[in-house]
């Protein structure tokens, strides 16, 4: 074994003691580390939001840095669980844990692009054209393709040209209004990720 000497002995001591008594009062290796991530994310902005990934639509927090003023670039630097969601309580499955790298992919959309009949490129263009578009080319195909009566005298307003793929991550309220406007339009060919 090895030999201490007296003042080795009273060092290594005190130390042991200091240790232990800072563990005791809470001072934990553990929690030094949670103290520093909680000052990663001080100066940063938290929002609510949705998983995008699947209809079990799980309850994101989302930690951004800048606070909108001139020159300053909004950026999302840490994403978690949400503790208070009722869906999930906090926990992400591995696609939900790395919402960070969709969010900063270089390749993720985020507005709507159009490819002309023909084309091989695509082209940006605003939310409120896309609407447009959309809206005028719906009209156009249920004015053309709505079937009221059935060749045997049978009312059945039906819609069968144009479908709609809703989107997954929505509260039941919101399923429930896009399940009666696909309705109302006599649109049968009607899905969503969630099964609304
Ligand atoms: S965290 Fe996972 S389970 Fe939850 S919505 Fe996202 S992909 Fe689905």
């Amino acid at each position: 074994m090895q030999q201490l000497s007296r003042r080795q002995f009273m060092k290594v001591t005190a130390s042991t003691l200091a240790g232990s008594s800072l563990a005791l009062m809470g001072f934990s290796p553990a929690d030094a580390l949670a103290e520093v991530r909680q000052y990663k994310l001080a100066r940063t902005t938290e929002t609510r939001n949705t998983c995008t990934y699947c209809s079990v639509g799980c309850g994101v927090l989302m930690y951004g840095l800048g606070d909108g003023a001139k020159n300053a670039k909004a950026s999302i630097i840490h994403i978690e669980g949400d503790p208070d969601h009722p869906v999930n309580r906090g926990t992400l499955c591995p696609k939900g844990a790395s919402l960070l790298d969709i969010i900063h992919s270089e390749s993720r959309l985020q507005y709507p692009e159009y490819r002309a009949p023909g084309s091989n490129t695509w082209q940006r263009m605003s939310w409120e054209d896309a609407l447009d578009r959309i809206t005028k080319l719906m009209k156009a195909d249920r004015d053309a393709n709505f079937v009221e009566k059935t060749g045997d005298g049978k009312t059945v307003n039906r819609w069968l040209t144009t479908g709609m793929l809703a989107a997954s991550a929505a509260s039941n309220e919101v399923g429930y209004l896009t399940h009666k406007v696909a309705r109302s339009m006599g649109m049968l060919a009607f899905d969503n990720q969630a099964r609304v």
